[in-house]
């Protein structure tokens, strides 16, 4: 019953190459998490043993949970999503229960890894709480899950969050959240990487220079880009509808759908 964010993206397997720039992160989690778990064997011998727990943090739409996405594709492990806002409001009242169930779930389903996003509603500073007596109870039965969790359980915990500073710091304690990860905005590099990725197959013209669209797409995420490819591709498909011609994406195209859609990355 876990809810799923995005169907589509669930019903086929992600990889590596789906995943534009971000080489130094893909590279940090290859090595500290598929390696251990894909070489089992040699592992144990040099004495690796993956992390426990692992939090990415970073703005929005950056790519988090495709990220994780992709090491479950990669190193074939069941992937397990929790939106924990949905932990708290929607499952009102059983919260402890099905967080209890959730972490059973996924030691019946190991290896896998265990996704909480916006783990921060969670696992906000207990002392910032103001008479709400869920949130720090269910912070305590997290704490404890992830205590029981041994590393032959062949479970990986990760949580997601925007705003890591809001956190509690007994989750980043060792043996809990203690690999974190920065997956910050896209640089140009990356973003003409996230615009290969979304611009494939797709019928451009002669004329679009995609290094030119990444120069102006400055704060946005990757989720802005995917977006602005399939914004710009229904425009002509739209057009191509209408006057019964197709024709290609140009580079027009792309300025103009630029120009509607805004960056979702702010300087806060
Ligand atoms: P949130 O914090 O809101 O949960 P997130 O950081 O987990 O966001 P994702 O859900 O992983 O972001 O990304 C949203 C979508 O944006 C992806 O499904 C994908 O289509 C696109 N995307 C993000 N980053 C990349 C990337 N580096 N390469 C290709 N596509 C990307």
């Amino acid at each position: 019953q876990v809810k799923n964010k995005k169907k589509e993206e669930d019903e086929r397997k992600i990889t590596w190459n789906d995943i534009g720039g971000y080489e130094d992160v893909k590279k940090e989690i290859r090595e500290y998490i598929e390696f251990p778990m894909k070489n089992k064997e040699l592992a144990k011998t040099y004495g690796l043993r993956p992390p426990k727990g692992v939090l990415l943090f970073g703005p929005p739409g950056c790519g988090k949970t495709l990220m994780m996405r992709a090491l479950a594709g990669e190193a074939k492990l069941n992937f397990i999503y929790v939106n924990v806002s949905d932990i708290m409001s929607k499952w009102y009242g059983e919260s402890e229960a099905r967080l209890k169930e959730l972490f059973a779930n996924a030691r019946k389903n190991s290896p896998c890894i265990l996704f909480f996003d916006e783990i921060d509603t969670i696992g906000v500073r207990r002392e910032t709480h103001s008479g709400d007596s869920v949130t720090p109870r269910l912070l305590s039965l997290m704490l404890s899950e992830i205590d029981g969790l041994h590393s032959d359980d062949g479970v990986i915990i990760v949580g997601s969050t925007n705003v890591p500073q809001t956190l509690d710091k007994a989750l980043l304690r060792a043996g809990r959240f203690d690999k974190l990860i920065f997956i910050g905005p896209p640089n140009k590099q990356a973003r003409l990487e996230i615009l290969k990725v979304h611009c494939s197959g797709k019928p451009l013209a002669e004329d679009v220079d995609l290094t030119k669209v990444a120069d102006a797409t400055e704060r946005y995420s990757g989720a802005d880009l995917a977006n602005i490819c399939q914004e710009v591709a229904r425009k002509v498909a739209v057009e191509a509808l209408e006057s019964k011609s197709e024709r290609k994406i140009t580079m027009k195209d792309f300025m103009e759908i630029i120009q509607r859609y805004k960056p979702s990355i702010t300087l806060q």
